[in-house]
């Protein structure tokens, strides 16, 4: 394509942008609204100048029309549930009160009332605030907020596109309300919540909005019948109110499958789609079903949530291909730039070639913008743009960053045997309890003990050459024999150092890894003002060094009792990054195995006995198609094999995971091949523990006996009560008693209490068995 000789006018949007600010404004604005050094008015103001910053850098650089209602002050969820009235019972007053304050309440929970339950936004890092509904759940229509945005733009002289969360998807992802039966499905309100939704539309066009676009990224999972149907219903009654804007139903993350010919019948002006990754198999689906003819497609060809720079020319091709396919091709990120940092050019410490390599909010942008162009006038247009992204991408992939022979190799000669154990479960287990010695119900923690104040501060100084490194590791040697003298006088059986030179679980090894890049403002908000600062994994994996070797033998070396190393597993370290877009996720998996199994080595070779390598994301990365999942669990699960699998009989492998819902992969948790898993339980109650039961799970479990999500300390009674029911699931040969996750978020009062608690109970329930030891 080099001309066009019919007029084609494609236009770049984006659906939404980061919200913090270019020095993370919004968070030090909200956070200093909490303590009462910020007053509401203040707050506002900042948003507002946010609002106009974004949308003003947005008209700047090209895009036609902006996206509003995407700004938030915690979470759009929430803005949702304030949008359609669906404030829980035990926040009415407080929001009747006062609308932020109550807004925040709901979001954070106040010394009385508890908050909304918080989880992953589909397969992101972006964690939103369930809806809870219920039979009585009344909906009432609140638009404020939208339609302030959509005058705000207006008045500044742009186009706003007002995007908010679409029905299905707000009903899909809520929950039933607490004392609401657990069997109460929230989409049968779908009749009540549909005409708030056509209030809201109407106070929207009214304000002057000629586009607003609902997003329904739910229904790139994979849905019943019936919830197709309620689609196909919900379009068909919003498509024929008398009085609306034009509407686009927004969908990302991946494929619609099955949704797609629901999507593209859909009585409304047009749909915006994913084209990217997995979502890209939307183009021959819209093919078969032959396109959207008279209408609008807003094409996210330009991936939202992953970093790096776009392939144009190849994305000029999907989007030559999508113009026989509709009436008005438009041009976007796949979804809203929520989940990538604002701004590469900022990145003053990464080799400037790399750099080029990366594309955040404001280069997706520039991308969008220039493949519009691109699609209007032609390639001649943007020949620089081209001849630039060409060269782009062949540096990125002759890089020696990016293709490493000797890990190359070392991946490839993998075998089936390197990722077993050589020798079966009984013989492991027998020869660990004879190296290992423990006790019936062995006592553990899950790795870290609290991040205290002055830990941080030390690292701080340290980044900040306040401190040398030899005053650093001193305080880190200090806190390690705090924590072992700790846990031998608490009586805990397996210890741990507690991991106090760790800021977090995987940008530790990142940075220790060649192939890992860490950015200086790379912020992208994981909750409400928390934000995280995911590491790139940008090239091939390998460790020039161990990387946990000495704190751990520090460690050990202070005690006779056994010291667990702590790894972060392979699925975690991809989970909580942005990873390469050019090979199988499997393959860097694979290589970040074999470093990690180096490591485990080396643990073993200095005296480790038992070694835990952590894998929390291993449910949540989870491909939302139930048809990708054996591919995603089987890479997953060897990776986890092959860091582990080459340690002696007598070296007992340990596993963690949190979240509560692990139903759905008991045979994967099995497939890891763990010597001993803990697990999350406390709060479901042993619930895990039954779960395994009934898969038959042949090895060791500890299922959390303490909520380590709350400062309160559990009593006695209710941890004896848990290891109770944990021996009705695991007989007592196999049980552990540990806490539920790391103690990092806790003070050290309540973890001492609370740790204490969890010995004594072991002891007594220890004593309560059959005397003799299961051998
Ligand atoms: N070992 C880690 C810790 O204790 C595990 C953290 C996690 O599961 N998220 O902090
Ligand atoms: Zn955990």
């Amino acid at each position: 394509m080099t001309s066009r000789n019919t007029a084609v006018t494609a236009r770049a949007t984006v659906h939404g942008y980061p919200r913090q600010g270019r020095d993370r404004e919004l968070k030090k604005a909200v956070e200093g609204y909490w303590k009462g050094r910020v007053d509401a008015d203040a707050l506002r103001a900042t948003a507002a100048g946010l609002r106009r910053t974004h949308w003003q850098d947005l008209a700047d650089a090209g895009i036609h029309e902006v996206p509003t209602g995407d700004f938030s002050y915690y979470d759009h969820v929430l803005d949702t549930t304030v949008m359609v009235g669906a404030v829980p019972a035990r926040h009415r007053a407080a929001v009747d009160a006062d609308a932020l304050d109550g807004y925040f309440a709901m979001a954070r929970g106040t010394q009385d009332v508890a908050p909304l339950e918080m989880t992953k936004w589909f397969d992101t890092n972006y964690h939103y605030l369930v809806p809870e509904l219920g039979p009585g759940t009344v909906f009432t229509a609140d638009s404020a907020k939208q339609v302030q945005e959509v005058r705000e733009a207006l008045a500044l002289g742009l186009t706003p596109r007002s995007v908010l969360v679409g029905p299905l998807t707000y009903l899909l992802l809520a929950k039933p309300a607490p004392g609401v039966a657990a069997d109460f499905v929230p989409l049968t309100l779908l009749d009540r919540l549909l005409p708030v939704y056509a209030e809201v539309l109407a106070d929207l066009r009214a304000a002057g909005a000629e586009w607003v676009q609902l997003d329904e990224p739910a229904l790139a999972q994979d849905r019943t019948a019936a919830e197709l149907n309620a689609a196909e219903r919900s379009f068909r009654d919003l498509g024929s109110l008398a009085d609306r804007p034009q509407l686009l139903i927004g969908s990302y993350f991946d494929r619609l499958g099955d949704a797609l010919p629901v999507l593209a019948k859909a009585p409304v002006e047009g749909l915006a789609l994913d084209f990217t990754g997995a979502a890209s198999a939307n183009l021959d689906a819209l093919a078969s079903v032959g396109g959207l003819p008279g209408k609008r497609l807003v094409a996210g060809v330009v991936d939202g949530r992953n970093i790096w720079v776009n392939d144009l020319e190849k994305s000029l091709t999907t989007l030559g291909t999508l113009l026989g396919l509709a009436g008005r091709v438009d041009v976007a990120a796949s979804c809203s730039l929520l989940h990538v940092p604002l701004d590469a050019a900022r990145e003053r410490d990464l080799d400037p070639q790399i750099l080029r390599w990366l594309s955040f909010a404001r280069q997706k942008t520039a991308e969008v913008v220039t493949l519009a162009k691109g699609l209007t006038r032609g390639t001649g247009a943007i020949a620089a743009e081209l001849a630039a992204n060409r060269a782009d991408l062949a540096s990125r992939a002759a890089s020696p960053i990016t293709y490493d022979p000797v890990v190359r190799a070392r991946a490839a000669a993998v075998t089936d045997a390197d990722t077993r154990r050589s020798t079966p479960y009984a013989e492991r287990a027998a020869a660990q309890r004879a190296h290992l010695g423990l006790p019936l119900l062995p006592t553990t923690t899950i790795g870290s003990f609290p991040q205290t104040g002055e830990l941080r501060t030390a690292r701080a100084d340290l980044r900040a050459g306040r401190i040398g490194a030899a005053a650093y590791e001193e305080r880190i040697a200090a806190e390690i024999g705090e924590v072992i003298t700790f846990q031998e006088k608490a009586g805990l059986d397996v210890l741990v150092h507690g991991e106090p030179e760790r800021n977090d679980m995987v940008q530790y090894f990142a940075e220790q890894l060649t192939g890992y890049l860490a950015t200086r403002h790379g912020w992208v908000q994981s909750y409400g003002t928390r934000c995280v600062r995911p590491p790139i994994l940008a090239g091939d994996i390998s460790r020039p060094e161990p990387m946990t070797v000495r704190w751990t033998t520090y460690a050990q070396s202070l005690t006779s009792r056994p010291v667990k190393g702590m790894l972060t597993g392979p699925v975690t370290m991809l989970a909580w990054s942005f990873v390469r877009d050019d090979q199988p996720l499997g393959d860097t998996a694979r290589q970040v195995a074999l470093a990690l199994r180096d490591e485990v080595g080396d643990l073993e070779a200095n005296g480790t006995s038992v070694i835990q390598v952590d894998e929390p994301a291993l449910r949540e990365t989870l491909p939302l198609r139930a048809a990708d999942r054996p591919a995603y669990l089987r890479w997953a699960t060897e990776a986890f094999r092959l860091a582990t699998g080459g340690v002696r009989p007598d070296t007992q492998i340990h596993t963690h995971m949190c979240y509560a819902e692990f139903g759905d992969i008991v045979g994967a948790i099995d497939d890891l091949d763990a010597d001993v898993i803990s697990l999350e339980a406390a709060r479901s109650h042993m619930q895990v523990a039954h779960e395994l039961a009934a898969h038959g799970y042949p090895r060791e479990a500890g299922p959390g006996v303490y909520d380590i999500h709350s400062p309160r300390v559990p009593g006695a009674d209710e941890v004896t009560g848990l290891l109770r029911k944990g021996l009705e699931a695991v007989p007592a040969s196999r049980l552990w008693v540990n806490p539920d996750c790391g103690l990092k978020t806790r003070g050290w009062p309540e973890v001492r209490a609370s740790l204490q608690t969890l010995v004594t109970a072991a002891r007594t329930v220890r004593a309560e068995l059959p005397a003799a030891r299961a051998e």
